[in-house]
């Protein structure tokens, strides 16, 4: 046929065939707690304060290219300098930007897996090398394998992530250091869960040191439908971003949604202790059951079901209403499963669905 000849002729570039892309199944059920979203949506005060607002934009003009009154909201929040601050659309278009900036062809990007899939996914994209260093099997990142890392490959840039999706585990201080310390390349540390735990690499952002730290208001913020991440780096790394990255790229109405949202930090921290509270009590009752849960400081937790067939476990759940992420597949993850903390409710229902799941001795999880 003429469309599979024209497909044959105009063949997408070699080394993307091999690449797969980064998707979660979406089943429609009632309790979907499978994408580390917020359970809940942003404020109603945010939400009439939005809608105030739009009427004042200039439909017909380019938004402000540098999004400064954004950046400069998001730099006081941290107490950084305005020019140490770089927005995109979601953390992802801020990995993509870091990545097409400082990875390329003919570099190396390094990852310790199991970790988030796009950062090895996006680096590839842009040409450069993956080299993945070894978590230990508790999923914990040893630095003596930094060290073979960034001594064998000489990264150009390296990921970490804290918490790490998907294991939820937080990083500690001294791999941040260590890394710092060793590798000649940028230093990545991905905070998109940060806000969940009790450490941030923020703290160690100085223009001397090659650390860029990046945030998103996808989760916390309740506002993944927004599509705003941000990253915290020298400003010498954000004038690099900022040459790569598209002109006007973030839109008028993101870049107002995010400058609004700052003006509701106190009720964010409130949704995130009530999360938390929510991830210990969910952890707890996993804890009754058949399963091996990995401590998170996230807003969702990583378990493996003892001698279950992750998939089986995972349809089970469908069955009964529950849509959790199956990670069972993944390499490193065999029999693991990925659940978001969601409304009280929602995590009642799951620990429920798991727990007949399980209890279901001669079912298809064996
Ligand atoms: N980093 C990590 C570790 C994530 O888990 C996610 C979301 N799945 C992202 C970045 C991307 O988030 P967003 O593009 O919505 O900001």
């Amino acid at each position: 046929m003429v469309t599979t000849d024209v497909h044959a002729r105009v063949a997408v570039r070699d080394d993307l065939r091999a690449l797969a892309g980064y998707h979660s199944a979406q089943v429609d059920v009632d309790v979907r707690l499978n994408t580390n979203e917020s359970p809940y949506p942003p404020p109603d005060s945010w939400r009439s304060e939005l809608a105030a607002e739009l009427a004042n934009i200039d439909w017909h003009r380019y938004p402000d290219r540098n999004a400064a009154e954004l950046r400069r909201a998001i730099a006081v929040w941290h107490g950084v300098e305005a020019a140490q601050v770089f927005a995109a659309n979601g953390s992802n278009e801020v990995l993509q930007t870091v990545l097409l900036a400082y990875a390329g062809a003919g570099r190396t990007v390094a990852t310790f897996e199991p970790t988030y899939q796009l950062h090895a996914h996006i680096a590839r994209l842009t040409g450069a090398t993956v080299v993945s260093g070894e978590r230990a099997p508790d999923f914990r990142l040893d630095v003596s394998e930094i060290d073979r890392i960034v001594d064998a490959c000489e990264p150009s840039v390296t990921f970490l992530c804290s918490p790490n999706n998907p294991t939820g585990l937080v990083e500690p201080r001294a791999n941040v250091d260590r890394l710092l310390s060793t590798s000649a390349g940028l230093v990545v540390v991905d905070e998109a869960y940060a806000q969940f735990a009790d450490w941030t690499a923020l703290d160690l952002v100085e223009e001397a040191v090659p650390l860029a730290v990046v945030r998103t208001f996808s989760k916390t913020w309740s506002m993944a439908a927004a599509r705003l991440g941000y990253l915290i780096a020298p400003s010498w790394v954000v004038a690099e971003l900022d040459e790569v990255v598209l002109p006007y790229h973030l839109d008028a109405v993101t870049q107002l949604a995010g400058r609004l949202a700052l003006r509701h930090i106190d009720e964010m921290g409130e949704r995130v202790a009530h999360i938390v509270a929510e991830r210990e009590r969910v952890a707890r009752n996993l804890g009754s059951l058949e399963v091996t849960v990995v401590p998170s400081g996230a807003n969702f937790i990583l378990f493996r079901a003892l001698d279950r067939r992750g998939d089986a476990v995972w349809q089970g759940l469908v069955e009964r209403g529950v849509l959790v992420r199956d990670c069972s597949s993944w390499r490193r993850l065999d029999g693991c499963l990925r659940v978001t903390i969601g409304t009280p409710d929602e995590n009642d229902r799951f620990l429920a669905a798991l727990a007949d799941v399980l209890a279901d001795a001669g079912g298809s999880a064996r």
